[in-house]
């Protein structure tokens, strides 16, 4: 910079000088000296025209002497920097174009009110979005399927995505969630899971046909056993222990069918028979009864405090099988002469079962593996009482179809409280005249 500082005062001072000794061969030193001064203003003035010219064609910087010279040679220098830092962020994007390209799930981000402000080629493959044309667009306005608005538009936990058809093909099935991030923008990535779907129906179709061609024969045996031991007088002594433990197994045999055919049916029958007037408080009276059969001896005391004129929409033998499941768990897991309180109210615009017992309780560790299939805190116990260890599953399942939550809250050594809380829209109130006294009296 001094340099240039340097070069400047001697070009301005050159010029005023050479003007000055011109003029005085001239006959006049001081006009001299002004006109050296203003060829120097005019040296000025070409330099700020040509800054002007470059800087607003963007083209070569000129080149110049003294502060001139320095001040274009910093511009020179700022621009080769940027045009570097360009080219290294033009390199970046290309990078992050050809990897999100490579993506096999689309990635659509969003802006304010839903708009698509970017969308990658496999968000074009499954989901029809063309750019440029659709930018700019809402995304409900470009993708539109019921579910996913609904999903879109707040209904359902963002974290669970919400599964629907392709808009542009129909044999591709997609999951699609919502993830927020920055300043209100939010990435939409959708996955193609037709291959996850079809390996899913064929382990259903598996189980659903084993089940069912295994109960023609498990019938056919537990049927002559039965008739076997119905005399056991009859039966050399040596086989009468043995014939009694094939009854009993294949009879657990029967349930484990039975329980693995009614969630294949669960999980595979769509909506179907949903929309019947349930008449919950009689079915509750009518399950109590069948509960106090199963308790027999055991004593268990069953208190039913039912709303009677509270009705619910759905699938009569989903519901019973699911509610029948929760009390004979009441019964079967809790010591001899335990209460059992069975409550159904309002709850919340929806409407609430509870099964309440005073038994042992769940220890906190199992209750979040409780529903899955086959899981029992005792297994030998669970199978000592003939259960199949798929009774929760099936409430689980029941329950899911009806859009409702199975809750079980639990303390060691107080009971446990297995609750089915469904949502507003299912449950209505009947006129008195229609809902049938509950009469909790045993
Ligand atoms: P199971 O046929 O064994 O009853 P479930 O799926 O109905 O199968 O229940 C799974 C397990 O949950 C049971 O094995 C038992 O350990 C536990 N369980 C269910 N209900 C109760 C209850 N009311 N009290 C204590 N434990 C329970």
């Amino acid at each position: 910079m001094a340099g240039g500082w340097l070069a400047e005062a001697a070009i301005g001072g050159g010029l005023i000088t050479a003007g000055f000794i011109l003029g005085l061969v001239a006959g006049n030193g001081s006009n001299g000296a002004v006109a050296g001064l203003a060829l120097y203003a005019g040296w000025h003035l070409r330099n700020v025209l040509r800054l002007g010219h470059s800087l607003r064609r963007d083209g070569d910087t000129p080149e110049s002497l003294g502060l001139w010279g320095d001040l274009f040679e910093r511009l020179h220098r700022a621009r080769r920097e940027a045009l570097a830092g360009r080219r290294r962020l033009a390199q970046i994007v290309q990078r992050f174009e050809d990897s999100s390209a490579a993506l096999p799930d689309a990635a659509v981000v969003l802006g304010d009110g839903g708009r698509i402000d970017w969308c990658n080629e496999a968000a074009e493959r499954l989901l029809g979005l063309s750019t440029p044309r659709d930018l700019g667009q809402r995304i409900t306005n470009v993708v539109r399927h019921p579910d996913f608005a609904s999903y879109f538009n707040g209904q359902g936990a963002r974290a669970d995505g919400v599964e629907f058809l392709s808009p542009v093909r129909n044999d591709l099935a997609l999951h699609a969630q919502l993830v927020s991030f920055g300043h209100g923008r939010v990435l939409l990535v959708v996955r193609d899971i037709t291959q996850v779907q079809r390996l899913e129906q064929i382990r259903r179709d598996f189980v659903a046909n084993a089940s069912h061609e295994l109960r023609t024969p498990l019938t056919v045996v537990h049927g002559f056993l039965e008739t076997l031991t119905s005399d056991m007088a009859a039966v050399p002594q040596r086989w009468q222990r043995p014939l009694e433990l094939m009854n009993q197994q294949t009879l657990r045999m029967q349930h484990i069918v039975d329980d693995m055919l009614i969630l294949a049916r669960l999980e595979g029958d769509g909506t179907r028979g949903m929309d019947s007037d349930l008449d919950v408080p009689t079915m509750l009276q009518s399950i109590r009864g069948e509960a106090l059969v199963l308790s027999g001896s055991h004593g268990h005391r069953i208190d039913l405090d039912a709303d009677p004129a509270l009705w619910l929409r759905g699938n009569e033998l989903e519901l019973r099988s699911a509610f029948t499941n929760l009390i004979s768990n009441a019964i079967q897991h809790t010591p001899d002469g335990c209460v059992v309180n069975i409550r159904w109210r309002a709850h919340g615009g929806g409407a609430l079962l509870e099964v309440q017992d005073h038994g042992e309780g769940i220890a906190p560790e199992h209750l979040p593996r409780l529903s899955e299939r086959f899981y029992r805190v005792d297994a030998s116990r669970s199978r000592a009482l003939g259960g199949t260890g798929l009774g929760l599953a099936i409430v689980k399942h029941a329950l899911a179809r009806h859009g409702a939550d199975l809750r079980i809250t639990s303390e060691l050594g107080q009971g446990s409280t297995f609750s089915c809380v469904f949502p507003a829209g299912l449950s209505r109130r009947v006129a008195c005249a229609t809902a049938a006294a509950v009469d909790p009296a045993p």
